[in-house]
């Protein structure tokens, strides 16, 4: 963690004036950050999601290259990059996917698991094929069972208010709100069961209700001062794990640290 924390605080205070638009000097240097977007298996949302930002983040994006992207800018050949976006989850039978998630892995200093799709698998994880534009495909998985990620923003999609404010916390070195995305890469999966099993099974679910509010279809909800989950309903979206208040607790050590005092 403190490796990834240093990397990501390298990545932007080499990019001095990054909120800044462009000036000559910094063009001369080469010093604007460099951005990939790679769109995997999912439905675009997440980048909609982005654009809703376009005003506020507008000199921002004057101080980024995009470097590489599908629609994005005409290029094929992968570049070097300090930041790689990905959206969508990834084909096992799509060896073209595989390929060149792999090389981003490669190519970028940081790589960042963009949207549901793309954290946990998000509602992809359901495809059994058949579907029209691939029918071949029916398998897929979240980035994390083929690259190591650096950092995941979860949502389905993730609101245009969250996405900005990752952004301006990487902009302004706010690491304190970054590390929780961080976290959330180290997990495959997140969603209503895990919530279950992890938090409520384990009896430290607070009822605080937070699971509730955050999941977008209604598959959870709160019944008697406690979760009540509804798997039929469920997108694997992963926001009731990850916001829940209890999720991030160290509940191992909390409880060694217990049976030494007793
Ligand atoms: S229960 Fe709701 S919030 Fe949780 S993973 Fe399923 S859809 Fe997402
Ligand atoms: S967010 Fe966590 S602690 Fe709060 S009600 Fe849901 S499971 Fe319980």
């Amino acid at each position: 963690m403190r490796n990834l924390l240093s990397k990501i605080k390298n990545i932007f205070t080499n990019k001095e004036s990054k909120a800044e638009p462009e000036t000559t000097q910094q063009k001369a240097k080469g010093q604007k950050l460099k951005v990939g977007y790679i769109h995997l298996s999912g439905c675009t949302g997440d980048l909609m999601s982005f654009t809703e930002n376009y005003d506020d983040l507008v000199d921002l994006l004057h101080a980024v290259d995009i470097v590489y992207g599908t629609t994005l800018i005409d290029r094929w050949d992968m570049p070097e990059m300090d930041i790689v976006l990905i959206e969508g989850s990834v084909c096992l039978e799509d060896e073209h996917s595989i390929k060149e998630l792999k090389e981003a892995r490669e190519k970028a200093d940081l790589l960042v698991a963009f949207g549901s799709c793309a954290s946990t698998g998000g509602f992809t994880v359901y495809a059994k094929g058949g579907q029209q534009a691939q029918p071949q495909h029916s398998s897929f998985v979240p980035l994390q069972y083929i690259v190591d990620v650096d950092m995941a923003i979860p949502g389905c999609p993730p609101s245009p208010e969250s996405i900005k404010k990752v952004i301006l916390a990487a902009a302004t070195n706010d690491m304190e709100y970054l590390k929780p995305f961080m976290e959330f890469a180290k997990n495959k999966e997140a969603c209503g069961c895990d919530l279950q099993k992890k938090i409520v099974n384990q009896s430290i679910c607070i009822g605080c209700g937070t699971c509730a509010a955050a999941c977008p279809t209604r598959a959870m909800t709160m019944k008697d001062g406690r979760p009540l989950f509804n798997c039929d309903r469920c997108v694997k979206c992963g926001l009731c794990y990850y916001q829940c208040t209890r999720s991030w607790w160290p509940i191992d050590q909390i409880r060694k640290d217990m049976q030494k005092e007793q």
